[in-house]
């Protein structure tokens, strides 16, 4: 058997039909449309403004080694993930540009291998630092890295009231180079910004502190996707961008700040047509009956793939250039199709189940829209039995 990986190798080198012949359903990754959000995001920020392409979780489900190639090869100046395993994926695809670890590394041995690797950590906090600092004295190196206040997502980093103190005991820790300063926003997304705002002040209460010690971070960094859409004043040195790279709006307000395109698409086979006659049920539990003949198609993706069984009866896929109501539960490898206004459709058509066709179109957010989610789960979901294939390399 070929796994993911190997097929996504492949994936750089052959034609496309001749993968896709072979793939009963897949996910298909655009990098000329990821290369465009690269560029049209890079030429938004000031020029002096780096681009961190956020390349965790596999890059959201669309391969990290070949976005983070990408990224970089259009105008990214950084990486960021969220895991150690994460970061050694991409320096043993040979990638060589700074890497931050979003995520908090503790473990003795995950603090060699940072090292190892050549890995930018996060620090939140003194005991952490301190942990950091032994360990690479007795390995004799040292390390950038990231520092992180809480300024109110009371999630990783230290209580920002404390900067000075905290930039104080790093200071003083010979094996532990200050590389930036930053934080993160909970509501940035949200159309109201009273929080954002409160926030962000927070963050200038800090430098402003951190200033009258004489510190000045060799960079300052706050702004997520929706941040760096909506607010200039949240750039700084740096912005860490996610889900804008991938082609989607971090909320419905921001769509149209800038230009993008949605770089995933999921496609399966139909492997069986029927008809089945009035009053027959469909799949588990009946949860769809015919209220006549009605002709369906048998598609070879299901829930053990990522699409969600609580999809089922709501989900819609485009085939050929038509959009089609799936119908009954979602199984584990295989879901339903009404294709009654489709008579030609043979076994064999490909179906998209996100992603356009001529005009049509179906996006993460139409799914998350549905599961009362968001998109980012949506494109974290697909499994890794889908392969990615990559489509449109920019030469
Ligand atoms: C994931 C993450 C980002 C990227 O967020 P998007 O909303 O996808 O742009 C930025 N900063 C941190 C700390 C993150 O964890």
């Amino acid at each position: 058997m070929v796994s993911w990986q190997q097929q996504s190798n492949l994936g750089q080198q052959n034609d496309l039909s001749v993968l896709v012949s072979r793939q009963r359903a897949w996910v298909e990754i655009d990098l000329a449309a990821l290369a465009h959000n690269v560029r049209t995001l890079k030429s938004f920020l000031a020029p002096q403004t780096k681009l961190m392409a956020v390349v965790k979780a596999d890059a959201y489900g669309h391969g990290a080694v070949m976005v983070a190639q990408t990224a970089l090869a259009n105008g990214a100046d950084c990486l960021a993930i969220a895991t150690l395993a994460e970061g050694v994926e991409l320096r043993q695809a040979g990638i060589k540009a700074p890497i931050l670890i979003l995520g908090a590394i503790n473990a003795i041995e995950d603090i060699k291998a940072v090292a190892a690797w050549q890995l930018e950590p996060t620090i939140c906090d003194p005991k952490q630092a301190l942990t950091f600092d032994t360990t690479l004295n007795q390995l004799g190196e040292s390390l950038p890295v990231h520092l992180k206040l809480d300024t109110g997502m009371s999630r990783l980093g230290t209580n920002w009231q404390e900067a000075v103190s905290f930039v104080q005991l790093v200071q003083t820790l010979p094996n532990l180079n200050i590389a930036s300063v930053y934080s993160h926003f909970s509501t940035a997304d949200d159309s109201d910004r009273t929080w954002m705002n409160l926030q962000h002040q927070r963050f200038g209460d800090a430098l402003a502190q951190l200033k009258t010690i004489g510190f000045v971070p060799p960079q300052v960094h706050l702004a997520n996707s929706a941040a760096t859409l909506s607010d200039r004043t949240c750039h700084y040195d740096l912005v860490r961008v996610g889900l804008a790279l991938y082609g989607l709006y971090p909320a419905a307000h921001l769509v149209r700040a800038i230009d993008l395109k949605p770089a995933l698409q999921v496609k399966a086979k139909i492997t069986q047509v029927k008809t089945i006659l009035s009053g027959e049920g469909v799949s588990y539990g009946r949860k769809f009956v015919a209220s006549k003949d009605t002709k369906i198609a048998v598609v070879g993706i299901g829930y053990a793939d990522g699409v969600p069984r609580n999809l089922s009866n709501r989900l819609q896929a485009i085939v050929c250039g038509k959009l089609v109501p799936q119908i009954g539960s979602i199984t584990m490898d295989q879901l339903m199709l009404n294709i009654d206004d489709l008579p030609q459709v043979r076994p064999g058509e490909v179906v998209t189940l996100i992603g356009q066709q001529n005009d049509l179109r179906i996006t993460a957010e139409d799914w998350a829209t549905t599961l009362d989610t968001i998109s980012w789960e949506i494109l974290c979901s697909f499994k890794h039995r889908l392969p990615r294939i990559f489509n449109n390399q920019p030469v």
